[in-house]
C-alpha cells in the first residue's frame, strides 16, 4: 500500500519552493513600500464566520466548504478565503478603534480549502496572497489596491495581463437592479440551469456569474448595473476610473463582471491572463474589490475595507510559462574534501567555519572516495574546495582551491576557524 496525497493537493519540491519564496518576498517587499503589514489568522474558523460573509448563494458555502465538527461539537471549517477571517480578527481585537491608523492595512499569505475539482491552476488545497485595507470610503484607496495587485504581477515578470473592473454600487443600486434582472430572467426562468434557478429570487446577481453557457447567452442580453448607479455610487467609480487613467493603468469595465463572494461592493476588479497555461480564454489571477459593511456584517462598527487576494499556484504557472528566470541563490561557496577517514572530524569543523562566515558549505557524508568527492564540488559548481588529508591534518593546513581557475594556496586551519572571509580577500589580492 503506497500513501498517495489527497486529491486536489500538492507537494511543493525543492525547485520550485525557491519560485514561491520568490513570490512570498517580492510580495513583502511590496506590500512594505504601500505600508501594509502581516496579520496572520487561524487556517479554521467558526462556520459561520464563512457562511455569513462568502453568502448563502454563493458556490464557496454551497458546495467548496470543507466543514467539519468537532469533538466539542463546534461547527468549524477550514477558511476558504483570506478576508473573512481578517474582518474577525479586525473585530475581535477592537483594531477598528481610535489606537490604530485609519486606513489599517494588513496583508496574509497561506493556504485556502475548497472542494472543487481540480485542474490545472485549482486546487483543494491551493495558497492566496491578500490585502486588506480597513477605514476609508476614499475611491483612491481602491486604485492604491489594484496599482500594488499590478505592481506585484509586473515585478514577478508578469506583463501580458488585463485588468477588468466593475461597480457593484450600493444597497440602493442593489435593490433597484436586483428588481430589474430578477424580471428580465424571469421570462427565461425554464432554461436556465438548475443553479441558476435556485438563486434567481435569492440572488439575480449570482445568475450573471454562472459559467454555464445558456445562462451566459441571456446574460449578454440583460440590463447593465450601470444604469442604476445612484449618484453616489456612480461618483466613486468615476473617481475610481479618472484616478487610474492618472496613473497610467489600463483597463476595461465590464459591467456583467460579479465576484463569487456576496460581500463586495461598489469597485470589484479582477487581473487575468489569457497564458494557455491556465486552460483556454482569460483566467484570473488577482481579484478583489470594497466590501463596505462587511465589518458590521460580523459584528464590528461601520467601517469600510477594500482588499484582493491573489492565487500563488496561477502566478507560478504563469511565471514558469513566461520563462521567468530567478537569481541563483543555491550557490555552493566551499565544499571541502577528506582524503582519508581520520579527516572527519576536521572536514566538518571546517564546513561549520564556512557556514559560520555566512557562507555555503557541505562535505560528503556518503565515504566515498577523494575522487568522488571532487566529482560531486564539480557537479554542485562549487567555487572553492577545500581539502584536507593526512599531511593537512599533521600541519594543520587546508588546501584551498578556486574552481574557476585552478589556483591553490595553503592555508592554516586557524586562519579558516578565525575569519574565513579574510582568508578569501588575502587570497584574491594574491592573485
Ligand atoms: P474562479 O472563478 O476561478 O473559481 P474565484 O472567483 O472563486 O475564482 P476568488 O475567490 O476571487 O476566486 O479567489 C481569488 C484568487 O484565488 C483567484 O483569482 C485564483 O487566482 C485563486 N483561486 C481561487 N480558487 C482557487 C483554487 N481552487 N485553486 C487555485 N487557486 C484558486
Ligand atoms: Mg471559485
Amino acid at each position: 500500500m503506497r500513501y498517495q496525497r489527497p486529491k486536489g493537493t500538492a507537494d511543493i519540491l525543492p525547485g520550485d519552493s525557491e519560485l514561491w519564496q520568490f513570490v512570498e518576498s517580492t510580495a513583502r517587499a511590496i506590500f512594505r513600500t504601500y505600508r501594509y503589514q502581516e496579520i496572520r489568522t487561524p487556517m479554521f474558523e467558526s462556520y459561520d464566520v464563512f457562511s455569513r460573509t462568502s453568502g448563502d448563494t454563493s458556490d464557496i458555502v454551497t458546495k467548496e466548504m470543507y466543514d467539519f465538527m468537532d469533538k466539542g461539537d463546534r461547527h468549524l471549517a477550514l477558511r476558504p478565503e483570506g478576508t473573512a477571517g481578517v474582518v474577525r480578527a479586525f473585530i475581535e481585537n477592537k483594531l477598528y478603534g481610535p489606537e490604530t491608523q485609519k486606513p489599517y492595512k494588513v496583508y496574509y499569505m497561506g493556504p485556502m480549502f475548497r472542494y472543487e475539482r481540480p485542474q490545472s491552476g485549482r486546487q483543494r488545497q491551493f495558497h492566496q496572497i491578500g490585502v486588506e485595507a480597513f477605514g476609508s470610503d476614499d475611491p483612491a484607496l481602491d486604485v492604491e489596491v489594484i496599482a500594488m495587485g499590478m505592481q506585484l504581477l509586473n515585478e514577478l515578470g508578469l506583463h501580458d495581463l488585463k485588468l477588468v473592473i466593475n461597480t457593484l454600487g450600493d444597497a440602493d443600486t442593489r435593490e433597484n437592479y436586483r428588481q430589474a434582472l430578477i424580471n428580465f430572467l424571469e421570462p427565461h426562468f425554464d432554461e436556465l440551469s438548475e443553479d441558476s434557478q435556485n438563486r434567481l429570487h435569492k440572488n439575480p446577481l449570482r445568475v450573471l456569474d454562472s459559467k454555464d453557457p445558456k445562462d451566459q447567452e441571456f446574460v449578454a442580453d440583460a440590463p447593465s448595473i450601470l444604469d442604476f448607479l445612484t449618484s453616489e455610487a456612480r461618483s466613486h467609480f468615476d473617481q475610481v476610473e479618472a484616478t487610474l487613467t492618472a496613473l497610467g493603468i489600463d483597463f476595461t469595465v465590464d459591467p456583467d463582471m460579479v465576484r463569487g463572494l456576496d460581500y463586495y461592493n461598489h469597485t470589484i476588479f479582477e487581473i487575468m491572463s489569457n497564458s494557455k497555461s491556465l486552460g483556454e480564454g482569460y483566467t484570473t489571477v488577482l481579484a478583489g474589490g470594497r466590501y463596505n459593511g462587511l465589518v458590521e456584517e460580523l459584528g464590528g462598527p461601520e467601517m469600510a475595507g477594500v482588499g484582493f487576494g491573489m492565487g500563488i499556484e496561477r502566478v507560478v504557472l504563469l511565471m514558469k510559462d513566461a520563462g521567468v528566470t530567478l537569481p541563483e541563490l543555491d550557490q555552493l561557496d566551499v565544499y571541502v574534501v577528506g582524503i582519508t577517514e581520520d579527516t572527519s572530524a576536521m572536514t566538518l569543523q571546517l564546513t561549520e567555519a564556512v557556514r559560520q562566515a555566512g557562507m555555503t558549505a557541505d562535505r560528503d557524508y556518503l565515504g566515498r572516495k577523494a575522487k568522488a568527492q571532487f566529482k560531486t564540488a564539480n557537479k554542485q559548481n562549487a567555487r572553492y574546495t577545500m581539502t584536507v588529508g593526512d599531511v593537512e591534518l599533521e600541519n594543520r593546513t587546508v588546501n584551498l582551491k578556486l574552481m574557476a581557475t585552478g589556483e591553490e594556496i595553503i592555508v592554516p586551519v586557524d586562519a579558516v576557524f578565525a575569519d574565513f572571509n579574510r582568508v578569501l580577500s588575502d587570497f584574491a589580492d594574491e592573485e
